[in-house]
């Protein structure tokens, strides 16, 4: 993009660009993470995340990136050799198979074929024909695919259950709503990279009463993630460690933005993106690779065998300044992933739309300027 013709869109599943107001308050020169200038911080976050998670539970901020949360879900909430159910419908789903096997809690994996959902009575069945199973883990949006799990569903399903409900939020919160309390969801997580609008590193995850109680029996076995001490800690205003203090005062000005917004106008934003994209997707013949339970923050587009995502993604980054990824596995040279979430608009949304097009036959699709315009020529 050297001629300056487009602005540079940062429009991938995370990381995601930064409002002009988070980039300013990170700016400021460093507090001390003991003393009360931090502590005001700290406290100033503390409504604005319980709303985001819908829980009356401490929300804890971890200095790493989601992945980190996810480690600490796992050794905090399960002993070695106990099992749980991993639902394994893309990469991130075997993320929880590949932390588990690590921390020596055994995974059950229940497969989803890439594309598709996972289904409540699967999940059910598995729990009944096994009472040793304690957890059940699984993404809200498995950000590989754009899917969106029914995690409300098998909440109900977990909540008669001795099972916890985990969940993987890092590419849903702040972007479709998962009321942690009203779902029975035991534990929610996210990165500070996704619908926070903040840069890398920074990871949040919140417990419910029944996940606390089965924490304080697991015999702790991690040094830097231990939830019971970073509760603790939470108490005093503090993180057990040196805090991410600039990635928490940013923290603190996109839940000003989503106080001032709302947060049910955040989530109608992300729904009208998403539908958005879906439409433009068939409008131009193109496969949406996830049905009707989507992701809100992506959307994965399918291209059809011949053409490489890859060359696709390059020239709409060079010519259009639109920044878009590409598949994983088996999909990365066959896939579109459009994100759209976190300091996103329409605007942005339809300039993907357009490099979309335009990128087509760089793909190696048929057509001179792209399966819509050639669409609307013949017609
Ligand atoms: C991005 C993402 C992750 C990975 O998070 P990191 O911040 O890279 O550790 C995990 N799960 C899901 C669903 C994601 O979208």
């Amino acid at each position: 993009n050297p001629f300056m013709l487009h602005k540079p869109r940062l429009l991938t599943p995370g990381p995601t660009p930064l409002p002009e107001r988070v980039r300013f308050v990170m700016a400021q020169d460093m507090i001390h993470h003991r003393k009360p200038a931090f502590k005001a911080v700290m406290a100033g976050l503390k409504d604005g995340m319980a709303e985001l998670f819908g829980t009356t539970q401490p929300v804890l901020p971890l200095c790493a990136s989601g992945t980190g949360a996810m480690v600490a879900a796992v050794n905090n909430l399960f002993a070695p050799g106990e099992k749980v159910l991993v639902i394994e419908g893309g990469k991130f789903g075997e993320r929880w198979t590949d932390i588990c096997n690590n921390g020596g809690v055994i995974p059950v994996q229940l497969k989803v074929e890439w594309g598709k959902v996972v289904d409540p009575l699967d999940i059910e069945a598995a729990l009944d024909a096994d009472k040793d199973i304690r957890g059940v883990l699984v993404q809200y949006s498995e950000t590989s695919t754009g899917v969106q799990h029914p995690v409300r569903a098998i909440g109900r399903v977990t909540s008669s259950r001795q099972a916890l409900l985990v969940v993987d939020g890092i590419s849903a919160v702040s972007i479709s709503p998962c009321p942690m309390d009203a779902w029975g969801v035991d534990c929610l997580l996210t990165g500070s990279q996704k619908g926070l609008m903040l840069p890398p590193g920074l990871a949040l995850i919140a417990l419910s009463e029944k996940a606390w109680q089965k924490a304080e029996k697991v015999p702790s076995r991690d040094f830097y993630f231990n939830l019971l001490k970073e509760r603790e800690s939470n108490l005093k205003g503090q993180t057990s460690f040196t805090s991410p203090v600039s990635l928490l005062v940013g923290l603190g000005e996109s839940l000003r933005m989503f106080a001032e917004t709302g947060l049910e106008n955040l989530y109608r934003k992300q729904w009208a993106m998403t539908m958005m994209a879906r439409a433009s997707v068939e409008a131009m013949g193109l496969e949406l690779f996830a049905g009707d339970n989507f992701a809100w923050g992506l959307t994965s587009v399918l291209l059809p065998s011949g053409m490489d995502s890859v060359q696709l993604l390059a020239f709409a980054s060079e010519r259009y300044g639109v920044v878009m990824a590409a598949g994983q596995d088996a999909y990365k040279n066959r896939m579109v992933r459009r994100g759209h979430m976190g300091w996103v608009d329409s605007g942005d949304a339809a300039v993907s739309i357009h490099a979309l097009a335009g990128s087509y036959p760089a793909g190696g699709g048929p057509g001179r300027r792209g399966p819509c315009l050639e669409r609307g020529q013949a017609a």
